[in-house]
Parts: structure tokens; sequence; C-alpha cells
């Protein structure tokens, strides 16, 4: 026998619960069906267990796509004053870190929570988990079917909501862009985002630094980021690593300014005036890890020496090494350890107000499943909150 549901969400992540509750609320019927054991398992480990579900400050700017206009319509039709009306509906307690960022005082769990909840009230959403998708068929002109190991569904709105690449050993799939391509659809190729990069030759001894973290501004291709760069065994990462790597192609360097905050030059001939004789490396030492100091030193950027026995020049060279350090990473720790997928299903093959497939009636990508990817930050789910619940409204 085949069921048959106004709507199916395949996907019981961020996106297509909140794509489920939106539809819900409009009294369309609705069946998630999902893979995995249980709702929300990225959401549950996001943020170190505390989920940074939202920022206050979300514009087109935080977010990575082909075409940077397309978020803009989600984005302003569910915003992130509507998501912490919901924080608020449930008395879910939240702090703000740096850079606006929001996160769960307690727990990442509060958020699956809020998000069955709002499905449950809506007493239009039913779930199967644990099932297989077996195909996914156009039926005719208003239906779809979908064959699982649990069953064959029909529904008139089908919503695909698999997500990313990121975190394999959560269940992400490149389901969504397999069913872009069943029905013609462009994507655009997918590759890690928010990773941490991997360093080899004369970075390596970068690694003796592992655990260390220090302020740096970062650059790569025209974008910039002033936040914490921690050294680990394998390389570089940090909130400015993960960052940049988004904007990082195989091949480029990344610009590393590892004294953000001082003027190099200045403090340099502060101390030659101050103290002629201290060497080099105690005099950075204060400004800088020991480490790292020892670090250039073995790769013969400076010597270490008296302040007083270098020239004018070679103290200019000194402050530009440290504004301006090229890394050039040899690639990144990729799925494993991303937090997020750049690329997927083209936006161009969809309404950027409904999320709908301009050339296929009734099917919908939400989240980070398109071609639409944040920063660090809370963007992520911003999206598939806005994503989500727009395609909601529409199905
Ligand atoms: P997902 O939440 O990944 O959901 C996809 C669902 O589809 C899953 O339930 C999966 O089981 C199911 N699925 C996949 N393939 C199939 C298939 N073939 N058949 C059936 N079901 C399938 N973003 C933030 O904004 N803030 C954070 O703090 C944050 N922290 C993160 C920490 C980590 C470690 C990671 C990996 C990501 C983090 N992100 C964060 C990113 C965020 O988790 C994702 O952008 C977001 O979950 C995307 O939502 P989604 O609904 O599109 O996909």
């Amino acid at each position: 026998s085949i069921t048959l549901h106004d709507v199916i969400v395949i996907g019981a992540g961020a996106a297509g619960l909140m794509c489920a509750a939106s539809a819900g609320q409009r009294g369309r019927s609705v069946l998630v069906i999902d893979h995995g054991k249980r709702p929300g398992r990225k959401i549950l480990i996001s943020g170190g267990g505390r989920c940074n579900f939202t920022n206050y400050d979300v514009t087109a700017n935080n977010y990575l796509s082909q075409n940077p206009h397309f978020c803009k319509s989600a984005l302003s039709q569910y915003t992130n004053w509507d998501f912490l009306g919901l924080v608020a509906k449930y008395n879910i307690p939240f702090h703000e870190r740096e850079h606006g960022q929001l996160f769960c005082d307690d727990s990442a769990k509060d958020i699956v929570n809020l998000l069955t909840n709002e499905c449950e009230e809506t007493g239009n959403v039913q779930y199967k988990y644990q099932s297989e998708i077996i195909s996914v068929e156009r039926i005719d002109d208003n239906a779809f079917e979908v064959k699982t190991t649990q069953g064959t569904f029909k529904c008139e709105s089908l919503v695909i909501a698999t997500g990313g690449l990121s975190m394999p050993r959560l269940g992400a799939t490149p389901f969504g862009w397999k069913i872009a391509e069943q029905f013609g659809l462009a994507v655009i190729p997918p590759q890690a985002a928010l990773v941490p990069f991997t360093l080899d030759g004369r970075e390596k001894g970068l690694t003796e630094l592992t655990g260390t973290a220090l302020p740096v501004r970062i650059s790569c291709n025209n974008k910039e980021f002033l936040e914490a760069l921690l050294f680990t065994h394998r390389g570089i990462s940090g909130p400015s690593v993960l960052q940049i790597s988004s904007y990082w192609n195989p091949g480029d360097s990344v610009t590393v300014d590892w004294l953000p905050e001082t003027n190099a030059l200045e403090f340099l001939e502060k101390a030659i005036a101050k103290n002629p004789i201290q060497e080099l490396k105690t005099a950075l030492s204060k400004l800088l890890p020991k480490r790292l100091v020892e670090y250039f030193i073995e790769l013969n950027v400076f010597e270490n020496k008296p302040l007083r026995q270098f020239n004018k020049k070679q103290i200019e060279d000194i402050a530009l090494n440290l504004h301006n350090w090229k890394i050039k990473p040899n690639g990144t720790e990729g799925y494993r350890t991303a937090e997020a997928t750049l690329g997927g299903v083209d936006t161009n093959e969809l309404s950027s107000k409904t999320m709908e497939c301009k050339s296929i009636k009734g099917l919908y990508f939400v989240g980070e499943c398109m071609d639409v990817t944040g920063w660090l930050g809370g963007y992520n789910f911003q999206w598939a909150w806005s994503s989500g619940w727009v395609a909601g409204q529409n199905v």
C-alpha cells in the first residue's frame, strides 16, 4: 500500500525539521524521512554541544554562493529575530559570544527539542527514521513517489534537506546532489569549508606549537578575518583559519599578520631605543609565543642577535615579515572535520523566494545541500531556519 502525504521532507536535520514545522502549521500533512536513528544529530554536536544557533548580525555578506544575492529573500522572510522568538517561546537560556554569536547556555538538545515540539504542536508531522531511500520518481505532474526500506510514500511536494558532506560519520551523504542530477539540475562542485589546513615542507615546523593560540589577521582572495589561530599537530585551525578556508582554493597561499594589533616597526624601534643590547628573540617574545619566534630564527627569516646590530632596512624587513607572513597549506583536513560544505545545488535552478525548482514543480531544496554556505558564527543554522521556513510556507 502507498501512503499519501501532502509533503515529504527527506532529512531530519536543521532545515528539514524547520520546514516540516512551517508546513505543518499551514495544515499540510508532512512525512519526514531520515536514514538516521534520530533527528538533528548535527545540531546536537554543533557549537561544542551548545549549538551556535544564530547571530545577532546576519546579512548576505556572511554567506558564500555563486549568486551572492540568492540568500537575501529567505533571510528577510525568516530572520534571526524570528528564530530568537522561538527560543524565547521555549525559555531556552542562551548567551552572546564575540561577533554576535548566540549559543545555548545548557545544551544543543534544547534546539532539537524546540524543533520537534514545533512539529508536534501542529499535529500534522509524522516521522520515519532508519529508512534508506531506494528511489525517488516523479509519477505525474502533481506527485512524487518515494520508495524506502520502510515503505513507499506519495506526496505532492518533495523537499530535499539532506545537507552537505561534512561529518560523514553523522550520516552525511551526497543524496541531495544525486537527486539534483537525476532531475537534470546543475550542481556546483562541492568542497570542504570551515575546515583546518594541513601543512608540510618548511611550514611543518609550525606544528611544534600545537595547542598554542593567538589572535591574527588572516587573508586570502580579498577576504580577511581577525580572530584566533590555533596550531594543531597537522597544521593550523581556530576560527580565523576556518573562516578563511571557505575562500581558499588548493594552491593558494594565505597571508597571516601575526601582530594584528601592534605596529611591529614602532615596537622594534622603541625596543632598540630602550635596550639596544637586548636580543631580538627576547624582544619579540614579549609579543609572540617564544616557539614561534624561534621558528622564524630557524628558518633564517631573521637572525637572533642584539637589536643594535640590525640596520634600519633589516628591522623594516622583520616588521614586514611579521605583518605579512605567507603560509601555503598543502590541503585541508577534508570533510572529516569540516563544519560545512561549499557548493551544492546551483541556486540558479531555484526560486529564492520559495526554494522550489524553477523547472520541476513541487521539488524543493533547503539548507546546506544547495550552494549557500555561511561563515562560522551561527550563519549556517540561520540559513537552515530561513530556507526551511520559506519552503514550508510554499509546499
Ligand atoms: P543537516 O543538519 O546535516 O541534516 C541533514 C539530514 O539528512 C541528517 O539528519 C541526515 O541523517 C539526513 N540524510 C543525509 N543523507 C540522507 C539520505 N541519503 N537518506 C536519508 N537521510 C539522509 N552551524 C552553525 O550555524 N552553528 C554551529 O555551531 C555549527 N556547528 C557545527 C559543528 C560541526 C561539528 C559541524 C559538522 C557543523 C556545524 N555547523 C554549525 C553547520 C550546521 O550543522 C549545518 O550547516 C546544518 O546542520 C545544515 O542543516 P541541514 O538541515 O541542511 O543538514
